[in-house]
């Protein structure tokens, strides 16, 4: 299949009509380590009963209930069940600490927030907000309710609009405050149907889920896209490195996702793990650049085509992937435009030819069209009605991208972004710190990590600073380093220059 040959081909356009076919009694969903099997019939019988209930609790079309679950079937019912009801389902990070999960519901404005009982950190936040909260119970049958619903009074539903938001993100800005994507049910389906058809899925394909359902890869990249094709997902709670293979095996799985963290810790364990040395259809790597290396070796180990692909939340996730074969797939290359355009650009804004390097820019039909209620993000993140990635890359002659680097000052931690004016406004809070600069180091396991470089006017030292930081961040942003400095670069007008701390 050729670049954008796709692009209408799947004429669904909602949520609501995601599932292959609501009547199959084939495996929608199974859930290790309960052994739960969820048919694609159980499960839309399920959202259409949840989604009832939602109304019937006096939740209204438009309003946004959080979702601060681990992976699981209770996730997807829920979040079906809330698209279907015609709500803005906004799945939050589980690491997030008080504060910083704070600092998200105030801006998302939740009805509800669903999310474990055994989740204290949930449970304080919401309770200040007044809001609802409703944790799932799974019954062994692979039945999900929602304690404390009211399960009685139930809704009428009505279809959802296509350009109804469904999907409420919250990604890292470089400013530091979260930024949300809203995404409606037809940005979210395009994207959904140029997955699904760019990898050729079936009825016949099932993929091990190891990536968090509350971001776009573990959502979009592996869960929707295998639900929308009738096949089947395996979705443990988490990814456990000696589960992996034998959950492989067990249920028969022909691909997953990942980021290049998780295929280098399968692959170091391989031979120990006893890994299969065949068997996936292909591997998809995404979110956090695939060293050639990395590529080829995991091409020799599990016998499989691995397929580096392109996601940002802002695109509903995938906007290139690498194709399957026989067309080629190149190592360093993050493959081409899937149901998108893309084009790079110089500083100016100038549409720049082939193998010239610049921004990347990218417009299609699964690309959000602003930020929610940030008009400042939005007049820096546009140009022309293009989407500015602030990431830069190069496009050759047949179409295929390469990315070489980033505009946008985020730190790539294994596919998690971290904003370094988030870290350094905390490690600024500490009494003795004067002045901060956070910026990425390099890291053989997470691709990048946080580094930090601080001012003291008072007493402290590195491990100290790093214990104030875990109690104010997601232990993935609390920096791996800290080195205490007598002063930092700067530019003329005072900023500090993280390129040159990184340096
Ligand atoms: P997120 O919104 O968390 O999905 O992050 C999107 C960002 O992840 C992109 O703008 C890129 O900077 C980065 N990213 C995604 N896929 C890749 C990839 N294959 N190689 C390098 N960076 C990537």
């Amino acid at each position: 299949m050729k670049e954008n040959e796709y692009l209408t081909m799947d004429p669904r356009t909602t949520l609501a009509q995601l599932l292959a076919d609501p009547e199959a009694s084939s495996p929608a969903i199974i859930c290790p380590p309960i052994g739960v099997v969820v048919s694609y019939k159980s499960l839309a019988t399920q959202v259409e009963r949840l989604a009832e209930q939602f109304l019937g609790a006096g939740l209204k079309a438009g309003e946004v209930v959080a979702i601060i679950l681990p992976n699981g079937l209770e996730f997807l019912v829920v979040f079906l069940a809330l698209t279907r009801a015609r709500l803005v389902a906004a799945p939050i990070n589980l690491a997030n600490k008080a504060i910083e999960l704070k600092s998200i519901l105030d801006a998302a404005r939740p009805s509800a927030v669903i999310a474990e009982s055994g989740n204290t950190v949930a449970a304080e936040v919401t309770a200040a907000l007044e809001v609802p909260l409703w944790p799932p119970l799974l019954e062994s049958s692979g039945g999900v309710t929602l304690a404390h619903l009211a399960t009685a009074a139930r809704g009428t539903l009505e279809t959802p609009k296509e350009d109804d938001v469904a999907l409420l993100m919250y990604t890292s800005g470089t400013t530091g405050q979260p930024k949300g994507v809203p995404l409606t049910h037809r940005n979210v389906l395009r994207s959904v149907g140029n997955i699904a058809s760019h990898y050729a899925l079936t009825p016949a394909d099932r993929s091990l889920v190891v990536m968090p359902l509350f971001h776009g890869h573990g959502l979009i990249g592996a869960a929707l896209s295998t639900l929308a094709s009738g096949g089947t997902l395996i979705v443990p709670p988490r990814f456990s490195a000696s589960d992996f293979w034998p959950l492989f095996r067990e249920h028969q799985a022909t691909w997953y996702s990942a980021v290049p963290t998780i295929h280098q810790i399968l692959l170091a364990r391989a031979d120990t793990d006893g890994a299969p040395d065949r068997g996936a259809r292909f591997i998809r790597s995404c979110s956090a650049a695939l060293a050639p290396a990395v590529l080829a070796n995991l091409e020799k180990r599990f016998g499989a085509p691995v397929l580096e692909a392109y996601g940002m939340t802002e695109t509903s996730h995938q906007l290139a992937s690498n194709p399957l074969p026989p067309l080629p797939h190149k190592a360093g290359s993050v493959g081409f435009a899937t149901g998108v355009e893309i084009a790079i650009i110089d500083q100016a804004g100038k549409h720049l030819p082939p193998n010239a390097s610049g921004e990347v820019i990218v417009r299609g039909p699964s690309v959000m069209t602003g930020y929610r209620a940030n008009p400042a993000a939005n007049a820096a993140a546009f140009i022309d009605g293009w989407f500015r990635s602030g990431d830069v890359g190069v496009l050759d002659s047949g179409g295929y991208l390469r990315l070489t680097g980033r505009i946008k000052e985020l730190i790539n931690r294994g596919g998690e972004k971290i904003s370094p004016d988030e870290i350094e406004a905390v490690l600024l809070e500490h009494p003795a710190v004067a002045e901060a600069g956070a910026f990425p180091v390099p890291d053989a396991k997470y691709g990048e990590d946080v580094g930090a470089a601080v001012v003291l006017k008072g007493a402290a030292d590195p491990d100290s600073l790093k214990a104030f930081c875990r109690e104010h961040l997601a232990d993935f942003k609390t920096p791996k380093r800290i080195w205490i400095a007598s002063a930092l670069p700067k530019s003329a007008t005072g900023k500090i220059r993280r390129s040159e701390l990184a340096a």
